[in-house]
């Protein structure tokens, strides 16, 4: 086996952990099997007291999820990978193996419906304080990093407004009060932002979205140093049970090959269909990271490579123009989900962000008449005219009547 360190993220992505079997395949193998033979009552015993590496059960440990966390940890330049069920599940256990009672959180208040639940509601439940912070105000971060803190959540793009956070100004913040720094990487994915080299100590994702990408399993992952996984995280998930299926692993290595082709073209789509939708009429304002008129759009160019697969507009009236357009939409799919090469579009308010309230949702910028799209593999010229026809069906009534 090659040193898939060295190798470009294309390769990494077809080549990275392949470990074959004595039969030579060709295709990763899949070990759907839950537990593993010993050639002796003493092997079993070494194994047990960690003298020989075997593999013991699969709830903490198969051949078909280690070639994916190598590859995936040669991808992100991390020492370890674990994988999870769900990108949930990989939140839960980056956070839940790391605290107890009495430790402190800080997270920027932009996060993904369920991680905002869990800092907002579960974490006070086991005593650990939680803080949030608008996360693109840096004078915001250092108050709340000014006391010792043991944790620090962000996500950035944000969903769904894709806002910002500067990871490396965070990160030494964070550092300077003693704590380690988690990033939820899902929207930027692996290939165009790259946390720990802005100072990042972990960092999760959601396999769901861009990694599977086709619609097909859940699956989640954790990337760090290897003596955190192996002490803190590595515990935590061998006796708490999180991890992920060898099926899903074996669909997510399959996944990942074309990940770099898909989400190029996909970003591709996503700046084009950005420039159709603030030419409209329609559409009071669009946030894209890479078009100038995004607020963060020098921190966007400096920590990203793209602009990211989604893209987030806010329509002229409420929600009733929102539903008339997401309903007139043919090719374009209504779904909470993303990252998928089918272009989907979501109504946050009364979905995804429904749960946060209506008081937190103004706090977060995400209005009645925001639409969040994730753009997919289709022909642009496809998507701009269906996106097209169903903006026109927005017509002002005096305008349809004139028809
Ligand atoms: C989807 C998502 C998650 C959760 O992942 P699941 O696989 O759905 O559990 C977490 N964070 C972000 C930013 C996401 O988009």
């Amino acid at each position: 086996m090659t040193d898939s360190r060295k190798l470009r993220p294309a390769t990494q992505l077809v080549r990275g952990g392949l470990n074959r079997s004595n039969h030579g395949e060709t295709a990763e193998a899949l070990f759907l099997t839950s537990g593993f033979v010993y050639d002796s009552a003493e092997q079993a015993e070494a194994t047990f007291k960690n003298e020989i590496q075997h593999y013991q059960y699969s709830r903490f440990g198969n051949p078909t999820l280690t070639m994916l966390e190598d590859r995936l940890a040669a991808l992100e330049g991390a020492e370890a990978c674990r994988l999870m069920a769900t990108g949930m599940a990989a939140v839960h256990s980056a956070l839940l193996s790391h605290l107890k009672t009495g430790d402190r959180l800080v997270a920027s208040r932009a996060l993904f419906g369920s991680c905002h639940w869990i800092v907002s509601t579960l974490l006070p439940r086991y005593g650990i304080e939680s803080v949030f912070v608008d996360g693109g105000d840096l004078d915001q971060w250092r108050a709340a990093l000014s006391i010792p803190t043991t944790m620090v959540l962000l996500e950035s793009p944000s969903n769904p407004m894709l806002d910002l956070v500067d990871v490396e100004a965070v990160c030494e913040l964070a550092h300077q009060a003693g704590a380690l720094v988690v990033v939820d990487n899902v929207f930027a994915t692996p290939l165009l932002q790259r946390p720990l080299e802005q100072g990042a100590d972990v960092v999760v994702y959601s396999c769901t979205k861009h990694m599977d990408g086709q619609g097909r399993v859940l699956g989640g992952a954790v990337l760090g140093r290897q003596k955190w996984v192996d002490e803190v995280l590595q515990p935590f998930i061998r006796n708490t049970g999180p991890g992920m299926s060898p099926f899903n692993a074996w669909v997510i290595l399959k996944g990942v090959e074309t990940l770099k082709l898909r989400v190029d073209q996909m970003c591709r789509n996503a700046a084009a269909v950005a420039d159709f939708l603030a030419e409209r009429a329609e559409i009071a304002r669009v946030f894209y990271p890479f078009r100038p008129d995004h607020p963060q759009h020098a921190l966007a160019v400096r920590q990203m490579t793209a602009g990211g697969t989604l893209v987030t507009f806010n329509i002229k009236g409420g929600k009733a123009e929102c539903f008339r357009f997401m309903n007139a939409l043919k090719l374009v799919d209504i779904s909470n989900n993303l990252g998928d090469s089918k272009s989907l579009a979501t109504h946050p308010a009364t979905t995804t962000h429904m749960r946060v309230g209506e008081e937190e949702r103004a706090r977060l910028g995400i209005s009645d008449g925001t639409v969040r799209l994730s753009v997919g593999l289709e022909d642009v010229g496809d998507l701009i005219e269906d996106l097209a026809q169903a903006l026109d069906t927005l017509a002002t009534p005096a305008a349809r009547a004139a028809e």
